[in-house]
């Protein structure tokens, strides 16, 4: 049980100027606890810790957060995770609507990642380029992409150590086999921070809404060996098929239909060479910048069919 002795040790770092304990004594706990009584492993290991807490005299500020679920930015790949992060406040955006405190760039030394928090939880602002440990922060997922939720119990500590956000940006060259659904001229729900993509009107989350559209590309680039999903943004779409938004809008206004953008866009851009760059979020490789290798011969063609094949 690999998972309980990670959670046996950072019980044993909590606890270590106050208590005599070790681990393997600790472990042992935490497996009756778990597979005798059926005990869910954190649940388990909460309770351990406010066993040893009450043990020891301590109150709860006393605790080394850090120790207690400490998570490295770029690990996060689990939705609805109660963690805690030691991160820079890499950048603050401008939030979209009056529910959203604040919206912006996080980063430890692992990598980036966005966060948001909401006026209803009432805490303090973080700064820009300050140093924070936030406890008790909830993971979010969206298309493969992940972030970071402060919420009402969340504990926010500056710190004076400064950190040097890493850069989690990864490059990859292939040719662009597939465009996916929800590419083209895309309609996006409006509430709050949602920008969810709609389907046929509806937000998954929101239902029927106004949408705003917006263009993108979202496709997958297979060099030979590897495939890589990769979103084209709005601005990046516009450069890619020489198609503005606006002509987009004209576009599917005459045709009475959206999926028309996307068809005058395929044959421009299927079976081209790119090279991009970018955050990798999930399955989904965001792209920041790229730059177009030109289309294949039909020599470099075949040559990749037989390779894929
Ligand atoms: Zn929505």
């Amino acid at each position: 049980m690999e998972d309980l002795t990670q959670q046996a040790k950072s019980v044993h770092a909590q606890f270590d100027e106050h208590l005599d304990l070790d681990v393997d004594a600790i472990e042992s706990r935490l497996e009756t606890l778990v597979s005798k009584y059926r005990i869910p492993p954190e649940e388990a290991q909460r309770s351990l810790i406010e066993n040893y807490r009450e043990e020891a005299d301590l109150n709860h500020d006393d605790l080394d957060p850090r120790s207690n679920n400490h998570v490295d930015v770029a690990t996060i790949d689990e939705d609805e995770q109660w963690i805690d992060v030691r991160v820079k406040v890499v950048e603050l955006w401008e939030p979209r609507s009056d529910a959203i405190a604040q919206v912006g760039l996080l980063g430890d030394e692992s990598g980036r990642i966005k966060f948001v928090s909401f006026a209803t939880s009432d805490l303090a602002e973080l700064e820009e380029d300050s140093v924070y440990e936030l406890s008790n922060v909830v993971t979010d997922e969206y298309e493969g992409r992940y972030s970071i939720k402060l919420n009402r119990t969340t504990s926010i500590t500056e710190i004076e150590e400064d950190i040097e956000p890493g850069n989690d940006h990864d490059d990859q060259t292939g040719a662009l086999v597939d465009i996916q659904r929800g590419s083209g001229l895309v309609k996006r729900c409006p509430t709050d921070d949602c920008t969810r993509v709609l389907q046929n009107g509806r937000c998954s989350e929101h239902g029927e809404v106004d949408g705003e559209f917006d263009l993108r590309i979202k496709g997958v680039l297979d060099d030979g060996t590897t495939v890589q999903e990769v979103i084209f943004d709005c601005e990046q779409t516009e450069e890619l098929t020489d198609i503005t938004l606006d002509r987009a809008k004209e576009i599917a206004r005459d045709k009475l239909d959206t999926g028309a953008v996307l068809e005058r866009m395929e044959p421009d851009i299927v079976g081209r060479y790119f090279e991009v760059t970018g955050p990798k979020f999930g399955r989904y490789l965001l792209v920041d910048e790229f730059e177009q290798l030109g289309a294949l011969s039909a020599d470099e063609a075949l040559e990749q069919l037989e390779v894929t094949a």
